[in-house]
């Protein structure tokens, strides 16, 4: 299966690793969109020759305009060059690669234009994913999971025809670099060991959300999204190997797992491809070389941030909109030197705390409470 893909956030971690499964595998690129980093979107325009490319920041847009000058590539700018690369007739499959809320309405826009969304943006369903999916369902607009730990779940259910089968989604989790840490030796931990993940290799901010076991937090309100799960029906565990993925355990008792070296272009891949399967360029397993496969209960008192997201699953409303966003906003100020690694959960409980609970939010509401949160960690922070 041939795709025609628009990839948004092409520069980042996700974004090069799909072009790189898109080179391997033979799909074509039909727009191709970054925040800022102009050498290398001029160097994957020449090389994938896109229709469309995107610099969202406009001085950057005008720089790529002048250096793409001698080719065919039309460059935009902005959240219309966003959107217009999401919704673009000439690819089937979105993958939203750009980190943050920032992805949502490129999202929307993609599910609205009826593509398949190869989706890497979990921010996206932490905020919206009611929303989100009820939209995709109206659109008929295929959402295909990129996160390893929920392409596991989907591979996992392949062939599940009745949902009612499932008794309990199981998700991994490495634990991140501070495993087995107190929280006095969190105190004392620096950006560049919370840079340092033990198994995979991905943007600073995921990073970070992975040292904080935020991550985790996120991707289980990803999966209760994803495969309307109530809480009570998922499980974290951590499993240090990162080499099974996530499992869905059926009502017989059966466990099914996926297993897999921690290569993210085997998930890219088989969003793109799914239903098939095709040989690509994920490092292969070698189940000889493994080490032992062990499975514990992950600490959530000392990782507080997970304890927060499994509180605001349970609530719902905006209540993910504003763990997410003030997330956001604590770890750009990490990122930036301007808080220590503790303070990034003391301020997303602040800002759960001060912005106004409200249970069932349209697309207006999510976005202030995102706002509403951003501006509570910013003021608190001072
Ligand atoms: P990254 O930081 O490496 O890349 C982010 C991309 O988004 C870049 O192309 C950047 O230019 C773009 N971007 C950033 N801010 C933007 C904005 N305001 N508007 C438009 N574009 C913007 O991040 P990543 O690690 O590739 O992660 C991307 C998404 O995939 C995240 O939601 C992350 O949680 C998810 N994800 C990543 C991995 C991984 O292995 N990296 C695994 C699972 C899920
Ligand atoms: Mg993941």
């Amino acid at each position: 299966m041939k795709r025609t893909l628009s990839i948004l956030g092409s520069s980042g971690s996700i974004g090069r690793q799909t072009l790189k499964v898109a080179e391997v595998c033979g799909h074509k690129v039909a727009a191709i969109t970054v925040n800022r980093s102009v050498e290398l979107a001029e160097a994957q325009s020449r090389r994938f020759q896109p229709k469309l490319a995107v610099a969202v920041d406009e001085a950057a847009a005008a720089d790529l305009r002048t250096r793409l000058a001698d080719t065919e590539v039309k460059v935009l700018s902005g959240q219309e060059g966003l959107l217009e690369a999401a919704a673009m007739p000439e690819a089937d499959t979105v993958v939203t690669a750009i980190v943050g809320v920032a992805g949502l309405r490129p999202t929307l826009a993609a599910i609205d234009a009826g593509k398949r969304i190869a989706l890497a943006n979990k921010e996206t369903l932490v905020c919206a994913g009611e929303l989100v999916m009820a939209r995709a369902e109206e659109k008929g607009a295929e959402i295909v999971p990129v996160d390893s730990e929920h392409s596991a779940i989907f591979q996992c259910l392949q062939g599940c025809k009745n949902r009612g089968e499932v008794r309990r989604l199981i998700i991994t989790a490495s634990g991140g670099p501070f495993y087995g840490k107190n929280c006095k030796e969190l105190s004392l931990v620096t950006k560049e060991q919370a840079l340092k993940h033990p198994n995979w290799s991905m943007g600073a901010k995921i990073t970070i959300d992975s040292a904080t076991l935020m991550n985790k937090g996120l991707e289980f309100i990803e999966a209760m999204r994803l495969y309307d799960m109530p809480p009570e029906r998922i499980q974290i565990v951590v499993h240090r190997e990162s080499i099974v993925h996530s499992l869905v355990e059926f009502e017989d008792g059966a466990i099914l797992a996926q297993l897999g070296s921690a290569d993210m272009c085997l998930p890219i891949q088989y969003a793109l491809t799914w239903p098939e399967r095709v040989s690509g360029p994920a490092k292969p397993l070698d189940l000889l070389s493994c080490p032992p496969l062990t499975f514990q209960k992950p600490d959530l008192d000392t990782f507080r941030c997970l304890s927060l997201a499994l509180e605001c699953a349970e609530k719902g409303g905006t209540s993910t909109a504003v763990l997410n966003g003030a997330n956001e906003a604590a770890v750009g100020l990490f990122l930036a030197d301007k808080i220590g690694f503790l303070d990034i959960a003391r301020l997303v409980e602040t800002a759960l705390d001060r912005v106004p609970f409200q249970s069932n939010p349209g697309l207006n509401n999510i976005f202030e409470a995102d706002r509403a949160a951003r501006e509570a960690v910013y003021q608190s922070a001072r």
